[in-house]
């Protein structure tokens, strides 16, 4: 299955975004209303200027403690987000996810950002995936 068919299940193309430059304490209020990992950092809603999770949050209030809700957002952000395709596979993207060690990417179109999934998204694909397999072959070896 390839990333454009996760998008098109998933209906809404719309990416969770923040203004480079809004506090740390937005991106935690912004993740915990949306019930989400990770937000695009994005001055425009296309661009991708960086990525910041759940877990850039923890680390650095753990590091530095709560002052850090204060800071801007670009200072724990990844700056280089790996992007995929909507032509790349799921494995593909499990594979880069499983090397990276992270857990969202952006989808993209040249430099335009067009969707995100996330892992938990590409797990469901794949189950879906497995299960058609399993039924074709169990028909295959019942001769349905
Ligand atoms: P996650 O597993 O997505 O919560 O992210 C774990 C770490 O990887 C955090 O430091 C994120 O900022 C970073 N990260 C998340 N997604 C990406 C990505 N697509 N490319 C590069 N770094 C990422």
């Amino acid at each position: 299955m390839q990333v454009l068919q996760i998008l098109k299940t998933k209906g809404d193309d719309s990416v969770a975004t923040i203004a480079p430059g809004s506090t740390v304490a937005a991106v935690a209020e912004a993740l915990s209303q949306r019930r989400i990992g990770a937000l695009i950092v994005s001055r425009d809603g296309k661009h991708v200027d960086g990525i910041v999770s759940e877990r850039d949050v923890v680390r650095e209030l753990g590091r530095r403690g709560p002052s850090v809700l204060n800071l801007p957002v670009d200072e724990i952000m990844t700056k280089n987000a790996v992007g995929c395709a909507r032509t790349d596979t799921t494995d593909q993207v499990m594979e880069r996810m499983s090397e990276g060690r992270f857990r969202h990417m952006p989808v993209m179109d040249g430099d335009v950002m067009i969707g995100l999934v996330s892992i938990g998204d590409v797990v469901k694909a794949r189950l879906s995936e497995l299960q058609l397999e399993k039924e074709a072959l169990t028909g295959m070896i019942m001769g349905n």
